[in-house]
């Protein structure tokens, strides 16, 4: 049986380490990636060329990626007043939440998906969401993705599999996966063409990629590096 796939693919360093971790293992790859006005759109801008350098530097992957689909959610960015979408210095609300959370994201992001994978005959959805250090995302828990695919399912009539390989590591252990997958080369493009800078930074280049350095999102990836190489 052809196992198929859809993976959620923002070419960031998770997304992107879903993206080998699907192609090590499914017969047929294809991604999708949202565009709703955030702010690191520099993110959308890694996408092609981190899927370009992936098929030339493993053939047997390239050979299984298919195509790549973007769909435009301008109505995520209309509803979510938050720093990814607008000018405002990220910072952490009473509830602990950093005001970078766009209420649902995931939510609507593997709807939107599921829709796709039915209109394309894919089974499996891979998605880079991860408990371990998500910054309180609710939309990132394990419960809520098992709840999602259980809901998915019933209202559109299919068996399908959403998958989290992200779920229980941390970011060290992400980048050790990806070593794990496909080596020093699969790290060194996970620096070199993803991206996950909150502010979209890409002028200043740091052993663990590109980023300004000191947001949430760049703070985890380089502690995740310093660790990942100091093991
Ligand atoms: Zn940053």
């Amino acid at each position: 049986m052809t196992e198929t796939a859809l993976v959620l693919f923002s070419g960031g360093q998770d997304s992107a380490t879903c993206l080998a971790w699907a192609l090590d293992r499914f017969d047929r790859v294809e991604t999708i990636g949202f565009d709703y006005g955030q702010r690191h759109r520099v993110e959308l801008a890694c996408r092609a060329a981190f899927r370009d350098r992936l098929v030339a530097e493993f053939p047997a992957w390239g050979a299984r990626l298919g195509e790549d689909h973007t769909l435009a959610l301008d109505a995520l960015g209309a509803l979510s007043e938050t720093a990814m979408t607008r000018q405002t210095e990220i910072a952490f609300a009473a509830d602990g939440l950093p005001n970078t959370f766009v209420p649902g994201r995931n939510l609507l992001f593997f709807t939107f998906a599921a829709a796709l994978a039915y209109r394309r005959g894919l089974r499996h959805i891979v998605g880079g969401m991860c408990e371990t250090d998500y910054s309180g995302y609710p939309d990132c828990r394990d419960d809520t993705i098992k709840a999602l695919q259980v809901a998915l399912n019933l209202g559109m009539d299919r068996r399908f599999v959403l998958h989290t390989p992200l779920m229980w590591i941390d970011k060290a252990a992400t980048w050790r996966l990806a070593h794990d997958l496909g080596g020093d080369v699969l790290v060194d493009l996970l620096r070199e063409d993803t991206h996950t800078c909150y502010l979209g930074e890409r002028s200043r280049r740091h052993p663990w990629g590109y980023g300004c350095g000191t947001c949430p999102a760049c703070d985890l990836r380089a502690k995740g590096w310093e660790r990942f190489v100091a093991a």
